[in-house]
């Protein structure tokens, strides 16, 4: 395994220092190790109100102030009394609602009409649903035994006092949200937003704004760049696409880096005539660059430009996108101070053949279909690493390890599911 301590700048000079390190074969799961091991998460914190901490990460402990609930209070609309053996009939002498209690206490063969999420009144402990009585003016009959303690919840059930509830490097949800609101906590503790800084490279790409001319391409990758990473939660600047002009591409480099936590790129990191980016990375920072053992997605780099951490994507849009979701999502979670989870993988019958050459992982597109209540995968056609419809349309990847081959219809297939449950 590597060193814990080596420097990318060590590893520059001398690759041998690392055992399993092969720049012209990294495997997807060598990489994502690699790079960890360089990510060091913001330190610096600032205090939200509740909504705006959505999809930010925690960066304290969130310990509860008090019991959750707070009192003893019942589950269903009923009648509440203290509970005895062969208990028949008893007399009503109030009412609890939520939020007014009733303020007397019970005594035996007495009961009080109360209302869901209502106090509990002093002397009793247990509650029967309104459906399992007779009323009779002021008395009730129970139709049939009620257990002890039946339909209370009680004090410090969902949470108790002292507990730790979030931790710190939880990303906050909808239901954190709901959960610190109901501890009576206003404003929590963030870290601040990763500043990402990305652009486009290549001669033939063109703004949406601008017509196509002959051999010209839409910049696409700043748009897809665009909606992860602002899905992401990071704080962005789109610095356009940049033509492979070595001048223009270390300008933009160079004012990327400077104001930044991360940059990113697309293009120009394979070993094409035009890609300056290696000679322009090997001047300016300490940046490696792999032959990854996936498809889509071959040529990666990663590495630092002054203190920013750089991804050099490549270009094709696909595997933009694949490169991205592989190891960019991760990385910038870990940055942000989060401790991601392994995204889950499922496995799912694949109702269609797929084609595969043994030797590296591939991320097909595939879609998720329900037949007829089984939920069953199938890619999503051409499968092309600039085929950009094809993430469009699919909802998960198809995750086909390196060493398998073609798969006949009907085998059970990997898959990552693209969309979450917000
Ligand atoms: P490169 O990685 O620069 O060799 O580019 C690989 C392929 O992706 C080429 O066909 C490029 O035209 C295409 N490409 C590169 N960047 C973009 C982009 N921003 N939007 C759409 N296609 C791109
Ligand atoms: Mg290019």
């Amino acid at each position: 395994m590597m060193k814990n301590k080596t420097t990318l700048s060590e590893i520059i000079a001398n690759p041998s220092c690392m055992d399993d390190y092969d720049p012209n074969a990294m495997s997807v799961a060598q990489a994502r190790l690699f790079i960890k091991q360089f990510l060091s998460p913001v330190r610096e914190a600032e205090t939200l109100p509740i909504r705006e901490s959505l999809g930010r990460v925690l960066a304290e402990d969130i310990v509860s102030p008090s019991n959750v609930p707070n009192h003893n209070n019942s589950a269903m609309d009923g009648f509440a009394f203290k509970f005895s053996a062969n208990l028949k009939t008893l007399k009503i002498i109030g009412t609890a609602f939520a939020g007014q209690p009733f303020m007397g206490n019970l005594n035996a063969g007495e009961c009080v009409k109360i209302m869901t999420g209502a106090v509990i009144p002093a002397g009793a402990d247990t509650v029967v649903m309104q459906e399992r009585i007779a009323i009779k003016s002021d008395r009730i009959t129970l139709l049939e035994e009620t257990k002890q303690g039946a339909n209370v919840r009680l004090a410090g059930e969902d949470l108790r006092i002292g507990q730790t509830v979030l931790t710190k490097g939880h990303l906050m949800k909808p239901a954190d949200l709901g959960l610190v609101a109901s501890l009576g906590i206003a404003e929590i503790p963030v870290y601040r937003k990763l500043k990402v800084a990305f652009f486009s490279t290549g001669d033939e790409l063109v703004g949406v704004e601008n017509p196509l001319q002959e051999g010209q391409i839409y910049d696409s990758n700043r748009y897809t760049l665009y909606g992860m990473l602002t899905r992401l939660g990071a704080q962005i600047s789109d610095l356009g696409n940049v033509p492979d002009d070595p001048a223009q591409l270390e300008a933009t480099l160079l004012q990327a880096a400077q104001n930044n936590d991360v940059v990113i790129t697309s293009g120009g990191v394979s070993v094409g005539e035009a890609d300056y980016m290696k000679a322009l990375l090997a001047k300016h920072g300490q940046v490696l660059f792999w032959k990854m053992n996936m498809k889509p997605g071959r040529p990666l780099a990663y590495g630092k430009i002054a203190s920013a951490h750089y991804f050099g994507l490549p270009g094709n849009p696909v595997a933009t996108m694949v490169t991205f979701y592989q190891f960019v999502r991760e990385a910038l979670l870990m940055l942000q101070g989060a401790s991601p989870k392994p995204l889950p993988m499922l496995m799912v019958e694949c109702t269609e053949p797929i084609k595969k050459a043994t030797g590296r992982t591939e991320y097909q597109r595939g879609v998720l279909y329900d037949d007829a209540g089984v939920w069953k995968v199938k890619p999503t056609g051409n499968q092309g690493s600039g085929i950009l419809s094809s993430m469009s349309a699919a909802n998960c990847f198809i995750v086909l390890d390196e060493a398998a081959g073609n798969h006949a219809a009907g085998e059970l297939v990997k898959i990552q599911v693209l969309e979450g449950m917000i």
